[in-house]
């Protein structure tokens, strides 16, 4: 008999990524789309086309699982809210496996790439990690005695709405707060970071590509960056350091042994990740400081796709 394969969709607050996954986590066939800002039933619309574009080549396929940037009632599969997309008070997982004929499960994006990483990534030895996902925004999630935390209802372990700075600029999307860690630290903020650096550094390679008229986006920073611009470096070590600062109420609170960094903003690295251990190193309690690791994840880009897999088959085993 072949082995089972079920569909994995990841959906970050700037694109979606699927694909057809086997039980030994072999990805067969990939699906992309981004969203273009639409309305919910639009939204609702491309998860449904990227589901059947991918099940077009794989008709065996035997369940669902996504991975949204939203706050998922875990037990009802209702999106509740999303500080990036229109899904409030959506019923998902219903919605979802009535127009597809499927069985369905539904979690955050981020606690799904956790999941991976737990089961068979970089926290597989591990019963104490976090998982913080830079992207559009912050995406975390948390592993805490071998088990995925959600909180009471589901929606526990937005690590990037903590508050870093009390009179910071105002948070992303529909979120309501200021100087949360990702209106400060995501990879947008790279982006935008990199346009003021930009305008006040005009001899640098970065201020010279503005000058051209070119886009600035966090992706042109960490490139100019690979190729030693020294502003677009500093960018990057600034947003670290604001990372690290937000890692080290995160280690103070939860004692992990393992912080994962993923998402898109990883490309940076260790220009990234150092500044960020460096605060950790200076500011978190001792000991705890010392007995955790700061490391990227190890599915990368990949790590939603497949914990949304990994749920899937825990529905249908
Ligand atoms: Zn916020």
């Amino acid at each position: 008999m072949p082995p089972r394969r079920v569909i994995g969709i990841d959906a970050g607050g700037t694109k979606l990524l699927g694909g057809v996954v086997d039980q030994g986590l072999v990805v067969h066939h990939r699906v992309h789309r981004i969203w273009r800002g639409s309305d919910r039933a639009e939204t609702l619309d491309i998860f449904v086309e990227a589901v059947e574009e991918v099940r077009a080549a794989a008709p065996d396929v035997t369940a669902v699982g996504f991975g949204i940037p939203a706050l998922v009632e875990w037990e009802t599969g209702v999106s509740r809210w999303s500080t990036h997309l229109p899904l409030e008070d959506v019923r998902f997982r219903d919605v979802m496996s009535e127009r597809l004929g499927l069985p369905v499960v539904v979690d955050n994006d981020a606690n799904a790439a956790l999941l991976a990483e737990a089961r068979f990534g970089a926290a597989r030895d591990v019963s104490h990690a976090v998982l913080v996902a830079l992207g559009t925004g912050i995406g975390s999630g948390l592993l805490l005695d071998g088990k995925l935390y959600r909180g009471a209802r589901g929606f526990g372990s937005e690590i990037g709405h903590m508050v870093v700075d009390l009179h910071g600029p105002e948070c992303q999307g529909a979120c309501p707060g200021r100087g949360c860690m990702e209106v400060l630290a995501s990879g947008s903020r790279i982006g935008r970071d990199g346009i003021d650096a930009a305008l006040a550094q005009p001899d640098s390679a970065l201020g010279r590509r503005a000058a051209a008229g070119r886009d600035i986006t966090g992706g042109i920073v960490t490139e100019l960056a690979h190729q030693g611009d020294p502003v677009a470096r500093e960018v990057l070590a600034e947003v670290g350091r604001r990372l690290g600062y937000g890692l080290v109420g995160v280690v103070n609170v939860f004692n992990p042994e393992l912080v994962l960094l993923g998402g898109g903003a990883l490309a940076a690295g260790d220009m990234l990740i150092d500044p960020a251990r460096e605060i950790v190193a200076e500011r978190a309690l001792p000991p705890m400081r010392d007995l955790v690791a700061i490391m990227p994840a190890h599915f990368g880009a990949e790590a939603g796709m497949l914990g949304a897999a990994l749920l899937a088959f825990d529905l249908i085993a």
